[in-house]
């Protein structure tokens, strides 16, 4: 049983900078209904970023300018006061344009969840009967796990080229799929270590807006929903769909509400910026996983009645490495993979039981860390002058309530005493799985917290 999210109509982003927002970026994608807010003060007690404002009994509002729109505040409102910027109506808009082909990116998490909203079990998994509802409702498809198998190859090449960078190599001669290159490697003295991940929306913005000292240890790699909105324009409108790239609308389907605020970021233009094509997003409108189940409804589409499709095109192709970012701990184990298998040349599971993967998966801990011994391949042991690297691992489950998991973390990052080569930052406990545009349940109040909030609540009037 799931509870519905009100929405409001999403706009066109700010017309000039204002606060912490630039020019054209989307603010304001949560907010507070100041009618149905008691003062419950739950929404205060789990933002990660300390947006909200109001005092048990007082209705609450959220600061946009310190907001980096999870939704964390949305999922945990016991009264379901807090609503979401939706573009439900500009997408079907778009679906009965027949001039626009319109290209789903859909989220590994989003198969886990939507089912729940057409009645099934939670943790129903529906990849065949989610892309025949697509494919219903007059979608193309590109698979996000594909975009995330690109990021793997991107991020793991980056943190490789750090490390080297670091252990005083000027370059690194890699074989991948049986072809040789040598990776130029000098110019990452410059950028540090540890290499953070970048593929959590939220968490870039609460770097930019409370530790910007760290940006330059983000990595540079696009989330692939970016990755996948810029290829889809390009490649993929030139060489799988043979149409301009000006009649292509791509849509994330996320789990996540600061997708909605990633995709309208100034820089995510570079598909138009590479063609000269002025104006064009890589990303045209994000959808969340509720989003997408009222498309279907108001096209009268039932994914849980439809026929499992199996037929994978292009861009629907991945590795389980990309299935797994969909939960906390998986993007640090896909490009930590990587980067093993390049180093030692071994298939990455000789690091069990060195390093048991699942420890640093899903909602076990707050901060987990491991250390993960790469024996070295004969031709790297000259050069990094050892016969095995001991590459340090750590990932944030959660930001946490005001910054709590990440803020010891972050801070020894900033006074030079962190132990790691490379860090995982997702805001959601447990990662995308649990993002602020899942299906959303009612969340259950004890009898106390009745009592509180009612006298609270009477106590001010
Ligand atoms: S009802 Fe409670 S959780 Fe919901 S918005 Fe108001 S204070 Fe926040
Ligand atoms: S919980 Fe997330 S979306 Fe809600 S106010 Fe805090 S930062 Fe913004
Ligand atoms: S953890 Fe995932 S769902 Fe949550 S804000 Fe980050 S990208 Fe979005």
């Amino acid at each position: 049983m799931v509870r519905k999210v009100k929405t409001f109509k999403g706009d066109g982003g700010v017309p000039n900078d204002t606060g912490t927002y630039r020019k054209g970026e989307l603010r304001g994608i949560i907010k507070i209904d100041q009618e149905t807010c008691v003062g419950c003060d739950t929404c205060r007690t789990v933002c990660p970023a300390g947006a909200v404002k109001g005092s048990v009994g007082e209705k609450h509002s959220i600061d946009v300018d310190r907001c980096i729109n999870c939704g964390q505040c949305l999922l945990n409102c016991p009264f379901g006061a807090i609503e979401q910027m939706s573009f439900v109506d500009h997408v079907i808009e778009k679906l009965k344009d027949k001039k626009t082909k319109v290209v789903a990116i859909i989220a590994p998490a989003v198969r886990v969840a939507i089912a729940e909203e057409f009645g099934a079990e939670p943790g129903t998994l529906t990849v065949g009967r989610l892309w025949a509802a697509l494919k219903t409702a007059g979608f193309d498809i590109y698979e996000n796990n594909f975009a995330a198998d690109q990021t793997i190859l991107e991020e793991g090449t980056e943190l490789l080229a750090r490390v080297a960078a670091h252990s005083g190599l000027k370059e690194l001669p890699v074989e991948l799929w049986g072809k040789k290159i040598v990776l130029e490697v000098e110019e990452f003295k410059h950028k540090p270590l540890p290499q953070f991940t970048s593929c959590c929306p939220a968490w870039v913005r609460y770097a930019e807006i409370y530790y910007p000292k760290v940006l330059p240890n983000i990595s540079s790699c696009k989330s692939p929903q970016q990755m996948a909105g810029a290829t889809a324009k390009t490649y993929g409108a030139k060489d799988v769909w043979k149409v301009k790239p000006e009649n292509i609308f791509t849509v994330g389907v996320m789990p996540c509400t600061a997708k909605i605020f990633e995709a309208s970021r100034p820089e995510f233009d570079s598909a138009g910026r590479f063609l000269k094509i002025s104006g064009m997003r890589d990303v045209d409108a994000v959808l969340t996983t509720r989003d997408l189940a009222e498309v279907f409804r108001k096209l009268n589409i039932n994914p849980m009645k439809l026929p499992e499709e199996r037929q994978p095109k292009d861009f629907m192709q991945y590795t389980g490495g990309a299935t797994i970012f969909g939960v906390s701990g998986g993007v640090m184990e896909a490009a930590v993979r990587f980067a093993f298998h390049v180093l030692s040349g071994l298939e990455p599971k000789a690091m069990s039981p060195q390093w048991d993967f699942e420890d640093v998966r899903g909602y076990r801990h707050p901060v987990v860390s491991a250390t993960i011994p790469v024996p070295l391949k004969a031709d790297y042991k000259k050069a990094f002058k050892t016969d095995q690297l001991n590459i340090k691992v750590c990932v944030v489950n959660g930001i946490g309530p005001d910054g709590a998991h990440l803020k010891p973390v972050i801070e020894d990052v900033v006074a030079g005493k962190s132990p790691y080569h490379f860090i995982e930052v997702m805001t959601c406990p447990g990662g995308c799985i649990n993002g602020g545009g899942q299906p959303c349940h009612p969340v259950e109040l004890s009898l106390w917290e009745k009592f509180l909030y009612a006298l609270a609540g009477s106590a001010k009037k």
